[in-house]
């Protein structure tokens, strides 16, 4: 694509890596077929070749963002289904990322979107505030109704009824400290405790601590972890982004520079993507880049790590039939299809694929409060490709999807290592019948 922006325009580092962006696409339309929103809506608008022709405009232009702009970048679900079918490797996100700063610095969005984002990210990024919110959702929950009827006040309808009729304990795993492994060491790794998950359910990294300490694998929980950042991230959010990646740079050099690391486990896939991409985030932050370089290099999703383990054999076959879903940010994000379902085939289950399996289910961060109804219409289109696999349970590797799909859903819908951990040896996974895991002949 032809671009026209002025030498003082490409000085801006920022601009300059946009420019790059946008010379890659040759407009072929691909990304069109596979991008959920248009997929939906069937806009040129809402597909990613319609958003980068907005996006182009503004900048060249170096417009502040309008209403328009707004609205389509609003709708993407940085889903990044665009970036795994694209064939010229048009970096989508990090054009995306550039604009969504744009607009939360050059557009006023009215007062009650602006105050439901900056609850969100008052919120969601710090576990005793989300505990606490989520405390005061169960007093909402009866007005969910009224709520839904008012456009405006929409994001707290769809908030309250995400919200969980009941709310974990905290885990005393979260908190910074050692877990020694079994037998002889294999590795030692970090671990990122995160913020929404280690609340809505914090048995996932419990799991995972007690199946890579039984595989001899020595789990550290630094102190300083926090949020990786990507919520805020994504609402344009830059400077509490980079804050929150710095912190987490911060503790992990630390654990890194004392006994070293083979690598940091992340459980949410959301996550994962976001800490992959601290060293483009922190490349212009001479303080910072080389560290965060070196932590995005360490970054592995939990089923990349076991996958480069030499794994015994499960204890238990349960050859019961798994709907594997893929989460965006796994998938496409990270490109990781292959691992976990090998993981989950190896372990004893009969994994099955749901149709469309690109598509996002419509969670995405704080998509499914902010664009409930588009996040709704995914949600239901996911589910019904979930179920007519005839699978027993979904399993998955990242916490919005987790509470996404299981809003809707008829069967359980469990992290991987959930499943995973029961086949090697630990306890069932909670919420799920024993009729679940059954063998299905
Ligand atoms: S990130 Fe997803 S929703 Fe956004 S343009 Fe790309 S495919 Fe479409
Ligand atoms: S597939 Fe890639 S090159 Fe083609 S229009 Fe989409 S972003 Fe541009």
């Amino acid at each position: 694509m032809q671009t026209n922006f002025s030498l003082a325009q490409l000085a801006d580092p920022h601009v300059a890596e946009s420019e790059k962006i946008l010379r890659k696409c040759v407009h072929c339309g691909f990304c069109t077929a596979t991008c959920p929103t248009y997929v939906t809506l069937g806009n040129e608008l809402d597909s990613p070749r319609g958003r980068i022709y907005l996006i182009k405009d503004m900048l060249e232009n170096g417009r502040p963002a309008d209403k328009e702009i707004v609205t389509h970048i609003d709708r993407c679900l940085s889903c990044l289904a665009c970036m795994t079918t694209c064939p010229s490797g048009v970096n989508y996100m990090h054009l995306v990322d550039h604009a969504r700063a744009h607009i939360q610095e050059t557009y006023r969005r009215p007062l009650l979107d602006r105050l439901t984002r900056a609850m969100l990210a008052f919120v969601l990024p710090y576990p005793t505030r989300f505990r606490a919110a989520l405390r005061l959702a169960k007093l909402g929950k009866p007005f969910i109704g009224l709520f839904e009827k008012v456009p405006a006040l929409k994001p707290l309808g769809a908030m309250l009824k995400l919200a969980p009729a009941s709310i974990p304990k905290t885990s005393p795993m979260a908190s910074p400290g050692l877990h020694a492994g079994q037998g002889t060491k294999k590795g030692r790794v970090a671990i990122l405790t995160g913020c929404a998950q280690s609340v809505l359910d914090p048995a996932i990294n419990e799991t995972t601590i007690s199946l890579l300490t039984r595989l001899g694998v020595e789990v550290v929980v630094p102190p300083g972890e926090g949020c990786c950042g990507a919520l805020v991230h994504h609402m344009g959010r830059e400077q509490a982004a980079l804050a929150s990646a710095r912190q987490n740079v911060d503790a992990w050099t630390r654990a890194i520079e004392q006994s070293g690391l083979d690598a940091i486990v992340i459980t949410a896939s959301g996550c994962g993507t976001t800490i992959k991409d601290y060293g483009f985030m922190l490349r212009l932050d001479p303080a910072y880049a080389d560290k965060a370089a070196r932590v995005s290099a360490l970054a592995k999703d939990i089923t990349e790590y076991l996958a480069g383990l030499d794994l015994p054999e499960p204890v238990r076959k349960p050859r019961t039939i798994v709907a594997y879903h893929s989460a965006c940010s796994m998938q496409h994000g990270q490109k990781i299809t292959r691992q976990p379902k090998e993981l989950l085939a190896k372990a004893g289950f009969i994994v099955r694929e749901p149709r469309e399996g690109h598509l996002c289910c419509g969670s995405a961060g704080t998509y499914n409060i902010l664009q409930s109804e588009i996040s709704a219409e995914l949600r239901d289109r996911k589910v019904r490709n979930i179920e007519a696999t005839g699978a027993a349970i979904v399993a998955t590797g990242n916490i919005g999807c987790i509470t996404q799909i299981a809003s809707a859903a008829k069967m359980p819908v469990v992290h991987t290592i959930k499943l995973l951990d029961w086949a090697y040896g630990g306890p069932k996974p909670e919420g799920i019948l024993e009729e679940s895991l059954v063998a299905a002949e």
